[in-house]
């Protein structure tokens, strides 16, 4: 009876499945200088793309039977750029307090999806989501329902009460709940059983990561930044749930008493740090811990704080301290070599302009190359970061273009390696491509 069945399966569903199966897509890309993000150089060569995934890089490629060939006219080939500290939920007039006063989750989630399409404008074809509840569009994202750039969202951040992450009204009592935090784009959660039932359900829900606001912050209300927003055993609760699902934490702070805290805490990553000292660097360069860098924000935004329209003086003023530490701290990370990723923190009215994050880096002393290694080598490091069970995109590495990467490749007209400003030009991304499929070529 086994034996017959085993007959009729593969006679019968075999042929079957073979139908089913798809035909091998091919993409070869010709005439173009490629930049392969991993240094300096960039070289004369062909990139020919199998399905979703790059399968070579060289000279004098053969294009294979029924593959499209582009011709990229000369333009510079780069990977699709990652952003990597979006907060594509905290939007609309209530930016940071989202869907407090006037909207539902439902357009929170029409506007996630028209910032989404604003950041694949300017070229980022990645983004990591950091705090927000970004997880159910990252799910429907990665099972190809819509479109936009692939997220790794970390879900709602950790806060204590009264954290970076309490956006409840002051007169809320203890216990109570709020809307945004119904929306769970913060999960105010305090104590380890607290922590561990928050974790948990991040991960249960697609989480490719966790962040926890470990220090005081700019734009909330109760948090003066001196302050540290979770003990040490708190952080370690959350590292240790990381560790069990194989990922990572990064934290939210400015200041080294946080900082160090979380370190110890065994934190990874670290958002903002504006206002650290010298020895805190070149600890976090000596244990390799990556730096999140929002050089727009900091120094240009921040130092006009008082125009930024929902600021209160108390968030201006604290806004005016990060400013004034920013360019020294920045100056420092160069000076010990720090692992550098870009994160814009852009969100709301900043979507429209989130590439600036990486043109202003030009003014804060790192060369063009450097800038671009911000936003794809080094992000598609820390992206996989998220290891074998929580990363979304897990068939190869991203940001780099080499054989087995994710096909996510730009053309642009005008090299940004040349100089980082011509990012900015309208109509310079020639050809965009994203997971082997043309989403644009206007090369002709
Ligand atoms: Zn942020």
């Amino acid at each position: 009876m086994r034996i017959l069945f085993l007959l009729f399966t593969l006679l019968i569903i075999n042929p079957l499945l073979a139908q089913d199966k798809q035909e091998d897509t091919y993409v070869l890309i010709t005439n173009v200088n490629v930049w392969d993000a991993k240094g300096k150089d960039v070289v004369k060569a062909d990139v020919l793309i199998e399905n979703n995934l790059i399968q070579k890089v060289g000279t004098n490629l053969k294009a294979p039977k029924g593959a499209t060939t582009i011709d990229g006219k000369g333009g510079t080939l780069t990977p699709g750029l990652i952003d990597m500290h979006t907060h594509i939920m905290l939007n609309g007039p209530d930016a940071f307090y989202s869907g407090s006063q006037h909207y539902d989750s439902y357009t929170i989630g029409a506007w996630a999806y028209r910032d989404m399409n604003m950041l694949m404008d300017q070229g980022f074809t990645s983004i990591r989501d950091i705090a927000g509840n970004s997880l159910g569009i990252a799910k429907a994202r990665v099972n190809g329902v819509i479109e936009g750039p692939r997220i790794w969202s970390s879900g709602p951040a950790f806060s204590s009460t009264g954290g970076h992450g309490d956006a409840g009204p002051w007169n809320q009592l203890p216990g109570e709940t709020n809307q945004p935090h119904e929306l769970m784009n913060f999960g105010v959660a305090d104590g380890k059983d607290e922590i561990i039932k928050h974790a948990r359900w991040n991960f249960r829900h697609g989480a490719a990561f966790a962040k926890i606001m470990a220090g005081g912050g700019v734009a909330s209300e109760f948090d003066p930044l001196e302050i540290i927003e979770y003990t040490q055993e708190e952080m370690e609760t959350i590292v240790s749930i990381c560790n069990d699902n194989k990922t990572y934490a990064t934290i939210h702070a400015y200041r080294d008493d946080a900082i160090n805290r979380a370190i110890d805490a065994g934190v990874k990553c670290v958002e903002h740090g504006f206002l650290m000292s010298e020895e805190t660097i070149k600890r976090m360069a000596d244990e390799g811990i990556w730096l999140s860098l929002q050089g727009y924000v900091s120094t240009v935004q921040f130092a006009a704080a008082a125009q930024v329209p929902w600021f209160s003086p108390e968030q201006v003023r604290k806004a005016t301290q990060v400013n004034e530490g920013a360019v020294q701290m920045i100056e420092w990370a160069r000076k010990h070599k720090l692992k550098i990723i870009s994160g814009g923190d852009m969100f709301a009215e900043n979507t429209p302009i989130a590439i600036k994050n990486l043109t202003i880096e030009k003014t804060l002393g790192f060369e063009n190359w450097e800038i671009m290694q911000h936003a794809t080598y080094n992000a598609g490091q820390v992206l996989a970061m998220s290891g074998p069970a929580r990363n979304p995109y897990r068939e190869g590495p991203i940001g780099v273009i080499e054989e087995g990467a994710y096909a996510d490749v730009i053309i642009w007209e005008k090299s940004p390696l040349d100089d980082i400003d011509n990012l900015e030009i309208k109509g310079n991304i020639k050809l965009m491509v994203q997971d082997g499929k043309v989403l644009k070529n206007i090369l002709d």
